[in-house]
């Protein structure tokens, strides 16, 4: 006879179902034993069924003993329970055994799995991910990222995208982190590169004559590691042909409403507000500001003796005692400010200057006159070139958010924490000074605002070239980023030159691209969204690991298989590597 293990899941009997026979299997998720026979909670992915095994059940013995997380298969009889708690309609029947089959037996588990809350270190959970994957909450997160991605596809899928994958063994994309390398047997020292998205292979499908593709990729950048990030992470990633940044932007918003509609996730505006990266970092010190909270940063008219200099505060209601000066001081030399002042806006002086900058504080209690600070007591600010003062005080807002969003008595300063506040920065710089050279803000292959601008500029004014690019902010996080595209042979390879790129270098890397630029280009443009953030983001976690079933630890080790692991000398020959040379 076939086996069978189940007629039901343990999620799915109901009174209806009193009297039959019926065939479970699942986990144990509790025993209990007491004089009317030994209690199971059976689990499965659906839910949890009451199971007794009375003590006259020729299994009673064999059942008595065994650990919890054991699976079983139980056949017996539905009989009504009497429930005052039940939740659910299963929770109003029990299955009294007839028969018991232990199918796998536990040991002892290295933590306790069958509550949301647990005790066990995040290692200790990565190591036996496969038990965390039962608790309720994790379970919960899988079935979620499985509903939000079947929700998106759905969406795409009837607005004319076609799905497309693009290969993993590749050549490098350059989006700013550094490539992972996978070395070719065949070809001897040679190397593919995973690659950091799929943006060279997107452009070139948009070339092919593609109108609307998506694809949930895998990416993989080797950057530093942070609670938001992964080393590989998943990107619903688009792009259109003939598209404006308008278009873009339309379909994102309508994909978003429609997945938190469906979802029911929570409200959503019909239109995400836009602001600029210069407003945004003015106003709130970063380039993907938390909604969330409404106070901005303010510039405090002062005049300043050094032309670049500028005055910047953010105003504050807190009890500032020197545990907090000295995390403020921390987080301001984090970010380079050195000129931290304290100012007590009730008692109308200054109550603590780092580095006893000279401030004019008749002038500054004139000004402060002016700005209404409700019941907020203190102004925090510092004397710093444009860029540091606003990335100081941005690091300072941020903290506030974090610090107190936790305490209930802040409502006013924190709009709604259980909020969701999309934003969209817009008109970003093309390049940035970093690291001694010009480096592209989003990629090389996003197209300037002004194009005409390119073929004309001197290379030290780069940093006044405005990109065709946006990015989606969600509470604080960047969840998507996207540009319109270079579609112009002469402009592409300008921009690679104005990137410092040599014609060999531009050839070796770009040469296959750029030779389809050859063959007639449609304007395109896209975004990428970061998959396993937005959920983090949706479910209120605090990491990105939560969102990911097999993610890897903060020092990029996976510690349930232990990789990366060495691979032996034998291999390495093979491949054509000997470390020592
Ligand atoms: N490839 C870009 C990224 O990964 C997204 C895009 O420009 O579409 O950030």
């Amino acid at each position: 006879m076939e086996k069978l293990f189940r007629t039901h899941t343990c999620g799915n009997l109901t009174q209806d179902d009193i009297a039959k026979e019926v065939v479970i299997s699942g986990w144990v998720k509790d025993i209990r034993i007491n004089k009317f026979g030994i209690f199971i909670d059976l689990r499965d992915m659906y839910g949890t069924t009451q199971v007794i095994i009375k003590p006259d059940n020729i299994h009673y013995q064999e059942v008595k003993n065994i650990k919890v997380e054991s699976v079983l298969k139980v056949i017996g009889i539905v009989v009504l329970r009497k429930n005052k708690d039940a939740k659910n309609a299963n929770d109003m029947i029990e299955i009294v055994a007839t028969k018991i089959e232990i199918l796998s037996r536990a040991i002892n588990l290295p933590f306790t799995i069958k509550n949301d809350n647990t005790l066990a270190s995040e290692e200790l959970r990565l190591q036996y991910r496969y038990l965390d994957l039962r608790r309720p909450i994790m379970n919960d997160n899988i079935k979620f990222k499985h509903r939000v991605i079947n929700c998106l596809r759905t969406f795409l899928n009837e607005n004319n995208f076609l799905e497309i994958d693009t290969p993993c063994l590749t050549k490098s994309t350059p989006e700013g982190a550094r490539d992972f390398l996978v070395p070719a047997r065949i070809q001897k020292k040679y190397f593919y590169a995973l690659p950091q998205s799929p943006q060279i292979y997107k452009q070139l499908l948009m070339i092919s004559g593609i109108d609307k593709y998506y694809q949930i990729a895998k990416c993989f950048r080797d950057e530093d590691f942070r609670a938001d990030r992964q080393p590989e992470f998943q990107q619903l990633d688009l792009e259109l042909a003939f598209t404006t940044s308008k278009e873009i932007k339309q379909i994102v918003e309508k994909m978003i409403i429609n997945l938190f509609k469906t979802l029911k996730i929570g409200d959503v505006p019909k239109v995400f507000p836009i602001i600029t990266y210069h407003q945004a970092m003015d106003c709130y010190g970063s380039d993907k500001p938390d909604l969330r909270c409404t106070c901005k940063l303010i510039n405090i008219d002062i005049k300043a003796s050094e032309d670049t200099f500028v005055y910047k505060g953010f105003i504050v209601n807190d009890k500032i005692n020197e545990t907090t000066i000295k995390k403020l001081v921390e987080i301001s030399n984090q970010h380079g400010g050195k000129t931290l002042i304290i100012y007590d806006l009730i008692k109308k002086k200054v109550i603590y200057n780092v580095s006893k900058t000279k401030v004019n504080e008749l002038i500054l209690i004139e000004k402060m006159s002016q700005i209404k600070y409700n019941n907020n007591n203190f102004l925090i600010f510092v004397y710093e070139q444009q860029m540091v003062a606003n990335k100081v005080m941005g690091a300072i807002r941020n903290f506030y958010i974090n610090d107190l969003s936790k305490q209930a008595n802040h409502k006013d300063f924190m709009n709604n924490i259980e909020k969701f506040e999309f934003l969209w920065i817009v008109d970003w710089p093309m390049f940035e000074w970093e690291e001694n050279k010009w480096q592209a803000c989003h990629h090389p292959f996003t197209s300037p605002k002004n194009p005409e601008q390119i073929l004309t500029i001197n290379n030290k004014n780069l940093g006044i070239l405005i990109a065709d690019a946006y990015d989606l902010v969600l509470n604080g996080f960047e969840i998507a980023g996207g540009s319109i595209r270079i579609n112009d042979y002469q402009l592409q390879e300008a921009i690679f030159k104005l990137l410092g790129l040599s014609t060999t270098e531009i050839d070796n890397k770009f040469d296959f691209f750029l030779s389809a630029f050859n063959y007639g280009v449609p304007p395109h443009g896209g975004i990428a969204f970061g998959l396993d953030r937005l959920l983090m983001i949706l479910i209120k976690s605090q990491s990105i690991r939560d969102t990911i079933a097999f993610p890897k630890n903060n020092r990029g080790i996976c510690l349930l298989t232990n990789s990366p692991s060495k691979i032996s000398t034998e291999q390495l020959a093979i491949l054509g590597l000997n470390l020592k040379k």
